[in-house]
């Protein structure tokens, strides 16, 4: 996908509105249009990486610092020490549905694995 027709590209780009929770040079955060928890934060790089599939050895730190906002967005939050959730799904069986890799911070809520 070509980042001119990239929904988050959109979203990072200020094109389409977002409620914005974090930015720094490398990340933008904002609140998931359909919270599965009562805080629940998209965290993507400002490049464009179609999944975490598609990540390169040279992404490694911009891997490692979209992990550290979650966790700083968590302290944030007031959540960090009961704890949270990060996820990211990575292509079809992983339920990805917007190819520009994010992760979702999760929180305000317990989180069970399910049975099996
Ligand atoms: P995934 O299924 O992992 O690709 O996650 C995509 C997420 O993007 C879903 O949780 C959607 O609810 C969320 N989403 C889709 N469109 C928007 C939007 N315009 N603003 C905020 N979140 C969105
Ligand atoms: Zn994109």
């Amino acid at each position: 996908m070509s980042t001119g027709d990239c929904l988050f590209c959109k979203i990072i780009a200020g094109e389409i509105p977002s409620g914005k929770v974090y930015e720094d040079d490398d990340c933008y955060a904002f609140n998931d249009i359909s919270p599965q928890a009562p805080t629940h934060v998209l965290i993507v790089p400002r490049k464009h990486i179609d999944s975490l599939d598609k990540a390169a050895a040279e992404d490694a730190e911009l891997l490692g610092r979209l992990m550290l906002a979650a966790a700083e967005i968590a302290r944030d939050k007031g959540f960090a020490e009961d704890g949270y959730r990060v996820v990211v799904n990575t292509n079809g069986d992983g339920g990805q549905t917007v190819f520009h890799l994010h992760v979702h911070l999760l929180g305000g809520r317990p989180f069970v694995f399910p049975p099996g």
